[in-house]
């Protein structure tokens, strides 16, 4: 059957080429694509059975974050300002060991995605165990995601040994990979925890199997140094020597490089995920960005878990990373706002391998909308749009959000998912989190 639906929009952003920002136009959407975008006027050939006047807003492609813990926001505000490893080894470790089963992943995946459509987000990329319920919460929710296989060399609720990671891992992939919402990836937690067994094992299924790799790298200076005191060579050094490095290769954080890693991640075409806010927070150190985007590297954007951040809000992780470019570049051009709306769209569609179908709104592609209600105090004047969403617009503001085709939020209430029942599930979840609380005062 053909539902067609009209979106007209003061402003149209649609991540193209050309960055191409349209004005009053109209976005048709037929079933889960997007049938045309064309002046409203034209509009009416397509006689749509739904047409949504959207006059004082901004639609825009649905925000990719690139880097997830979904589950971990019910570890929101657990243990905050802390350094990386403490915060691991003190708090996130021993509340995971404790708490995170099947339930735990479930009701925190659901109140992170609720978090994100709200935000905006239309697709997560997401590194976490019980894999099966988050597949589950993903398909009830409509939104989009990326789910890495886990894979660490310590047991977990979720897996006992490598094998074990792996055969669960596959089955959930088996059972989803024709959902067309879910796609998999592995994700191997970090350089210092995953064997080069383990690496070289997960490696010939990759390649059989065409999927990517999205793993935590270079977060700190010291995760760099020492790897070299114990390995002889750095973590980047050590995937090189693996093969790893290609463009199935998802590189998290990526805060201690040097000019030869650099000139390594371009030859080899290697995705760098930004994480701005999570590396200020455990003040793991800054992502050169500015000099991974001019030798041609594509860098996407992420949140990290909310464990570290503590939101999921992409507006403000672009935000972040526009401002934080300048501040340590001392360049007020070194991540302009137009850059980082890519980064947080089309960047991530890449590093996912998608950008045929999501990340910018193009006649074929997805129809993964949002629309932002800029008719506001906060937002008005209006002069150039990507930059009013940039620097001067808030989450709160954000009010439709579409999901191939499918409406998850309508006049900023969710359609998906019941909130009353959420928070309740999660006030549950904070009377047993809390004996795993730091108290930084
Ligand atoms: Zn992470």
């Amino acid at each position: 059957m053909q539902n067609t639906h009209q979106i007209n929009a003061r402003w149209i952003i649609t991540v193209d080429n050309e960055n191409t920002v349209l004005e009053n136009h109209a976005l048709i959407i037929q079933n889960d694509i997007i049938l045309d975008i064309l002046p409203q006027a034209d509009a009416i050939k397509y006689k749509p059975e739904q047409v949504s006047d959207l006059n004082e807003h901004a639609i825009f492609p649905g925000f990719i974050n690139a880097h997830t813990h979904a589950a971990m926001s019910l570890l929101k505000g657990l243990a905050d300002d802390i350094p990386l490893q403490e915060w691991l080894n003190e708090h996130i470790w021993p509340a995971e060991t404790a708490l995170a089963d099947e339930d735990f992943v479930n009701d925190g995946t659901e109140l992170a995605i609720a978090e994100m459509i709200k935000s905006g987000t239309t697709c997560f990329n997401d590194m976490y165990f019980f894999i099966n319920k988050t597949a589950e919460v993903v398909i009830q929710s409509g939104i989009r995601a990326c789910l890495g296989i886990p894979i660490i060399d310590f047991p977990t609720r979720w897996a006992k040994d490598l094998p074990d990671y792996i055969s669960k891992g596959l089955a959930v992939r088996e059972r989803y990979n024709n959902d067309k919402l879910l796609n998999f990836c592995f994700s191997p937690h970090a350089p210092y925890t995953v064997s080069d067994e383990s690496l070289k094992t997960i490696q010939p299924i990759m390649d059989e199997l065409g999927i990517r790799m999205h793993m935590h790298v270079h977060e700190t200076e010291s995760e760099v140094s020492q790897a070299i005191s114990e390995n002889g060579m750095s973590p980047l050094d050590r995937l090189d020597d693996l093969n790893l490095l290609s463009p199935d290769l998802l590189t998290v954080h990526m805060t201690a490089l040097n000019n030869a890693d650099i000139q390594k991640l371009a030859t080899h075409g290697v995705h760098v995920v930004h994480c701005p806010e999570s590396n200020l927070k455990l003040a793991s150190g800054n992502c050169p960005v500015t000099k991974l985007t001019n030798a041609g590297i594509n860098v996407a954007l992420g949140t990290d878990g909310s464990a570290s951040n503590n939101d999921l809000d992409m507006l403000g992780e672009m935000r972040t990373a526009a401002l934080l470019a300048k501040g340590v570049t001392k360049k007020a051009n070194a991540l302009p706002a137009y850059l980082a709306m890519r980064m947080a769209t089309i960047n991530g569609a890449k590093a996912l391998g998608m950008d045929n179908e999501i990340g910018s709104l193009e006649v074929n592609k997805q129809a993964d909308i949002v629309a932002i209600d800029l008719n506001t105090i906060e937002t008005q004047p209006v002069y150039d749009v990507i930059s009013t969403l940039v620097y001067s617009a808030s989450r709160s503001q954000i009010s439709d959000v579409w999901v191939a085709g499918k409406q998850l939020m309508a006049h900023h209430k969710l359609t998906t998912i019941d909130a009353s029942e959420l928070l309740k599930k999660t006030k549950n979840w904070q009377k047993k989190v809390y004996p795993f609380h730091h108290q930084s005062y």
